[in-house]
């Protein structure tokens, strides 16, 4: 915290930060991480978990976005493509690249358009860019074309990357509270008044209703798809809604084909879905474009979503899906900056910032549209615009510095893997492929000196042990199954009702055991900070 700060903070009590922000989605945990860095004092606050918002419900593609190329939206797929480069050095284990093959089909795009928008993708990235250029493909012969209906002869195949973004938002804010950060999760921002040189800030504990006040030089309102509801209730600001929300679903079906790539389908109405390998033997297939009025905490995909997924597979692959195939499904919110543009898929998917402040002090920045893909960029434009508050702060920093767990030498996760295999001979292949991807070098630290199963502690279900999941209580603030089994790994796609069951029993134990813990050396969360 800088001097003026803490003089702030003997005058009225009440912790005082450089910033608190509002939200943590990849946006928000990406600005602590990077105001942090930079010698802030920063408070994270989350109504929820880590991620439950949009950024665990994304396509989680790290791309320039091909498609953005027909809307004329060159700086964003520049600046995309850049950051495809920066992050798959930052987080090797979370981020991997991955080929896309296109089925040429000609009533929706001619073949040059094709060819035009790919040479240029392959080129906006510049000399940094690290993925191979894209291909033509004879579909009859090689083996991606196998599970592609013979009317589509040809195609092409281009590179993007994968991200697991849940994982992402939390390695964000893991390295945020390792450079100093509070992260108050479960703890909605409720009031905010703004003082002559600062915000006083109520939060809420969602889950006991308890209040607690802070103090704030600066409010990054950070909370995707309730950016607007945020300003109206907390801030008490009227005016026009400045995102427009448009719903996008996926569904999960069994993986029928042999090869590792993804595919992406063009549909009639000029739209394209992705078809990506997921978990191993699954697909993650997605997704829509639907402008939605509705409550974002109650987004969920309709029949029409699925009826639509379900016909642009099936007017590609050569065998068909069935909606009875579905293994799960989920829904999010792009929370897209307001171009006034009436088709869902036009809209802008840059992002924009409005910062206002009185006589010079205690500014509040929201954040209107952005991508996973360039949430890092995203936080330092941000940070430029508060710069002037914050004469202190230090410069931009974390380009090269990698993400928890992605410190691998040479940034080879193969080789990291391979490592890791020899250390720990007994875990079965699928458990240490799973920990080297959602922990990096941590999963060292989490396995430690354990020599057998036992070593790992009380089993969970599938192949989670208690010293996974203590971990993830313990460092990573989960506090649920949900948290454990949806966002920091995708083990609910693989459990029974009844290991979820015993994983929510098994969380609430351990947390009421830390709870007593605390209790007895008379911690107390928020009043410490
Ligand atoms: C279907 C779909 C597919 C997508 N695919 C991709 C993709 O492949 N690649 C890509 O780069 N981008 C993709 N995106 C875009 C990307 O997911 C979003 O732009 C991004 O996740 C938004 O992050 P955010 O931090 O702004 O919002 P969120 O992740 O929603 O975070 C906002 C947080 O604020 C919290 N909050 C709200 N109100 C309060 C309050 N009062 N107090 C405290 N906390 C509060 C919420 O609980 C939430 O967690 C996709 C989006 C969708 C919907």
């Amino acid at each position: 915290m800088s001097d003026s700060s803490a003089k702030a903070q003997t005058r009225d009590r009440r912790p005082l930060y450089d910033l608190l922000i509002i939200g943590a989605g990849i946006n928000g945990a990406g600005f602590a991480r990077d105001a942090a860095g930079r010698g802030l004092s920063v408070a994270l606050c989350e109504k929820d978990d880590l991620a439950q918002g949009t950024s665990s419900r994304s396509g989680k593609l790290i791309h320039g976005g091909l498609r953005y190329l027909e809307y004329y939206e060159f700086r964003l797929v520049r600046e995309a493509l850049k950051e495809r480069s920066v992050m798959l050095k930052k987080a090797p284990h979370i981020i991997w690249p991955m080929r896309f093959v296109l089925p040429h089909s000609p009533e929706q795009r001619p073949a040059w358009l094709v060819r035009a928008g790919l040479f240029l993708y392959d080129h906006l990235g510049g000399k940094e860019d690290l993925l191979p250029g894209s291909r033509g493909l004879d579909l009859r012969t090689c083996p991606e074309g196998e599970a592609i209906k013979d009317e589509y002869p040809r195609g092409f195949e281009y590179a993007d990357c994968w991200v697991d973004d849940s994982r992402l938002v939390v390695l964000n804010a893991l390295d945020a509270a390792r450079l100093g950060a509070r992260i108050f999760t479960r703890t909605a921002c409720t009031k905010a008044t703004r003082l002559a040189d600062r915000w006083e800030v109520e939060l809420t504990d969602t889950e006991s209703g308890k209040i607690t006040t802070l103090a704030a030089r600066a409010v990054i309102n950070a909370a995707g798809p309730w950016v607007d509801k945020v300003l109206k209730g907390a801030f008490d600001q009227g005016g026009k809604d400045r995102v427009k929300l448009v719903k996008g679903s996926h569904i999960v079906l069994p993986k029928r084909y042999a090869t590792a790539n993804s595919y992406l389908l063009q549909n009639d109405d000029k739209r394209v879905i992705f078809v990506n390998p997921y978990e191993g033997d699954k697909l993650l297939v997605g997704t829509t474009d639907i402008v939605y009025e509705g409550d974002p905490d109650k987004v969920a995909i309709d029949q029409e979503e699925i009826d639509y997924l379900l016909g642009v597979v099936n007017r590609y692959f050569k065998t068909p899906y069935t909606q009875d195939d579905i293994l799960t499904s989920f829904s999010g919110i792009r929370p897209l900056f307001d171009d006034s543009q009436d088709n869902p898929s036009a809209v802008t998917r840059d992002y924009v910032f409005d910062v206002s402040a009185a006589n010079g002090k205690a500014p509040l920045l929201s954040v209107f549209g952005g991508k996973i893909t360039t949430y890092r960029k995203l936080a330092e434009h941000g940070l430029e615009k508060l710069a002037p508050y914050f004469p202190e702060m230090g410069k931009t920093w974390n380009e090269t510095v990698p993400l928890p767990g992605g410190d691998m030498p040479s940034a080879d996760f193969e080789v990291f893997l391979k490592g890791l295999k020899r250390d720990y001979p007994w875990l079965e292949e699928a458990t240490i492929t799973r920990y080297a991807r959602l922990y990096g070098t941590i999963a060292r630290w989490i396995l430690g000196e354990a020599k057998c199963h036992e070593d790992l502690g009380e089993h969970l279900g599938a192949d989670l042990y208690a010293v996974e999941a203590r971990y993830l209580v313990e460092h990573e603030w989960a506090r649920s199954a949900a948290d454990i089994l949806e966002r920091r790994t995708k083990l609910y796609l693989v459990m029974s009702d009844e290991e979820v069951k015993r994983v929510e029993a098994w969380v609430a134990r351990e947390i009421d055991a830390s709870r007593g813990v605390k209790a007895a050396v008379g911690a107390d969360s928020m009043a410490t900070s």
